[in-house]
């Protein structure tokens, strides 16, 4: 690399852009065809400043892509029986095409069983076993969200990763486990590290792919990042701040993400694909 090396940035946001352009003209057409919008129900448990602001953008960008929402506030006093319902009643109601359960969904609930109350062809936040299971399959099914846009990224910048050393930090069910699992999928060689890895510089130095999905700031260093890597960084930390040092991490990688702008619109971008794709495998047959 030259003193004056300068990463690569991989926009995630000119490319969720053009995905919900591409999801409007979807939604507007299965609307056209069977007389249905697609709808995605939103439950939000609690009123967690960060959560009530995800949930609205999310609503604000399905409104203008065509996609109805519908959403269900509950209190933060909810019993996970009294979710489970209110997940499985959506479940059942053919007017909604997808659901998102906001998460985390705080203390005193049981997110899996939240989670699992959501049937699978209305799974298009991907947070669900089944889904985890098709998506490491490769059957037809629902991704997790931020694994699905980190792919969609990789590709559109024409990231090889057959034979190459994936290390993927944190192995969250929704983040860092299904990332891995897509990644080996395209013939990466994929190391899951965590909060119990021992000597994580080290390993993130032999990865021509790193994928950052922890929640601490600045956990990845610039000068353990291999000359040449890709850097996906999915870390979302107060501030505006990732989890890779991105000043000194852009001086040695090839493509990096930018925080803001990389990795988190692409993340609304694929719920709302999935969506949609919901909607028309539901509405299959349907004529308006
Ligand atoms: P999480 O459930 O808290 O998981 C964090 C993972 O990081 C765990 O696997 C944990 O290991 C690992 N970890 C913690 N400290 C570590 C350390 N010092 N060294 C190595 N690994 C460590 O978080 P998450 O839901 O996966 O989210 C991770 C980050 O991504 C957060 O910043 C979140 O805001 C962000 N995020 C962004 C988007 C987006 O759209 N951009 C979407 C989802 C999440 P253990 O398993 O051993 O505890």
């Amino acid at each position: 690399m030259s003193p004056t090396h300068t990463a690569q940035l991989m926009d995630g946001t000119g490319l969720a852009r053009r995905i919900v352009e591409a999801t409007a003209t979807n939604a507007a057409e299965i609307s056209q065809r069977t007389g249905v919008a697609p709808c995605l129900a939103t439950v939000l448990v609690g009123d967690d400043p960060a959560s009530v602001t995800y949930v609205r953008m999310k609503r604000a960008r399905c409104a203008k892509a065509g996609i109805r929402s519908r959403h269900i506030g509950l209190p933060a006093s909810t019993t996970t029986a009294e979710l489970v319902d209110t997940l499985t009643a959506l479940s059942h109601d053919p007017q909604v095409h997808g659901i998102l359960l906001q998460h985390p969904v705080g203390p005193g609930i049981d997110e899996r069983a939240a989670f699992e109350a959501i049937a699978p062809e209305k799974d298009v936040d991907g947070v669900t076993m089944h889904s985890f299971g098709t998506m490491s399959f490769g059957l037809p099914g629902f991704v997790s969200c931020t694994p699905g846009g980190i792919m969609r990224l990789l590709d559109e910048y024409g990231v090889e990763l057959t034979g190459k050393q994936a290390v993927v930090v944190g192995r969250s069910p929704i983040l860092g486990k299904p990332v891995g699992m897509l990644l080996l999928a395209q013939d990466a060689t994929v190391t899951y590290c965590h909060s119990r890895t021992a000597d994580l510089p080290a390993i993130v130095r032999e990865a021509d792919i790193v994928v950052a999905a922890v929640g601490r700031p600045r956990l990845i260093h610039g000068q353990d990042v291999k000359p040449g890597a890709v850097v996906i960084d999915a870390g979302y930390n107060p501030g505006n701040v990732g989890d890779v040092d991105f000043d000194t991490a852009r001086t040695r990688a090839r493509l990096i993400t930018p925080v803001p702008g990389g990795v988190g619109p692409m993340t609304i971008a694929v719920l709302l694909a999935q969506t949609v794709e919901a909607a028309a495998q539901q509405c299959h047959g349907l004529v308006g």
